[in-house]
């Protein structure tokens, strides 16, 4: 017979860290890449019901009515170098698509209702679903019917459907409604509760994806603003000659209004040839920036050129970059 104490304890631990209903799969990470190297978490799910936006920490890293997580890659050349997307759980697969392009939607004349793009459904029971879009283009790897393991490559992370950068967005379902998988089928825990689970993630998956609401995706040394979207940079913009400008740009997620934002550029001797500091006046779940200076009279010295952005709240520096190019 249990100890009455011991009963007590036990309920008051299952009160107080809300296990994944029955039946729910253990998420791993779907992807093949490492958060923070070779790809970011862009968006997770909204949990504002209104026309605004909150993500499972009261963060914004999310937009109005996003119902999965973005796991994105920083440019068109990892897209090509090609990063799996994996199986969350064991399951078997309900359905797939593929041949649609990877292209920016921003180009298409329409999706016929193929937003997803390419795609694949797994099926875990119990009413539980995920689902992996817009993967690359003749990338799919399993067929409808087919058994997968949890982890097994079921394709590649793409650009196809609606979507203007490559990644992956993954979705869970319960009895067709989408559940964010940081939190499960569980109400949805006070802001900065200390009480946080994994939710439905194993603790491995939950490590792996962390949580980084601003982050630098990319930047480089240009001789001209470049495009803002991603699928125009490409190849990534580069330095055009000693008396063309010089111009540091950055592509990152989540500047706020307030943040303090530094560009520098230094020169082959060390030397600083330009910076500049302002304040993020309005910033964004996207935010693109740049600054830069003409060349001076007798060209730039040749060399190799550091360019160093900083994306500073509070004094704390949440993302930051260092960049170098060559001038001939
Ligand atoms: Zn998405």
């Amino acid at each position: 017979m249990m100890h009455p104490f011991i009963l007590s304890l036990s309920m008051a631990f299952a009160a107080l860290q809300p296990l994944p209903p029955d039946g729910a799969p253990a998420l791993g990470f779907p992807a093949d890449c490492i958060v923070g190297r070779s790809c970011l978490v862009q968006k997770l799910f909204d949990h504002d019901p209104g026309p605004g936006r909150r993500d499972y920490r009261c963060g914004l890293l999310t937009t109005n009515g996003h119902d999965g997580i973005d796991i994105r890659l920083r440019t068109m050349a990892d897209m090509r170098t090609g990063f799996a997307v994996l199986a969350a759980a064991p399951g078997t697969v309900l359905r797939t698509r593929d041949g649609e392009p990877d292209v920016s939607v921003d180009v298409r004349a329409g999706l016929n209702g193929k937003d997803a793009g390419n795609a694949v459904v797994i099926d875990h029971g119990g009413g539980w679903q995920t689902q992996y879009s817009h993967l690359r283009q003749g990338s799919i790897a399993v067929h409808p019917g087919q058994r997968v393991s949890g982890g097994e490559r079921i394709g590649l992370i793409g650009l196809s459907g609606n979507s203007e950068f490559p990644h992956l967005h993954f979705t869970v379902r319960h009895s067709g409604e989408a559940v964010d998988p940081f939190v499960g089928a569980a109400a949805l825990p006070p802001c900065n509760s200390e009480a946080r689970t994994a939710g439905l993630w194993t603790a491995a998956a939950a490590h792996s994806l962390g949580y980084e609401p601003s982050a630098v995706i990319t930047g480089g040394l240009a001789s001209a603003v470049p495009p803002r979207a991603v699928a125009d940079r490409d190849p990534p913009p580069a330095l055009d000659g000693r008396q063309a400008p010089l111009i540091l740009w950055v592509d990152a997620i989540g500047a706020r209004a307030g943040d303090y934002q530094a560009f520098s550029i230094a020169g082959p001797d060390g030397q600083i040839v330009h910076d500049q500091q302002s304040v993020v006046e309005s910033g964004g779940l996207s935010w693109f920036a740049y600054s830069g200076k003409r060349a001076p009279a007798a060209g730039w010295p040749a060399g190799r050129y550091t360019g160093r952005y900083v994306l500073k709240r509070e004094n704390a520096i949440v993302a930051r970059i260092e960049t170098t190019a060559i001038i001939k």
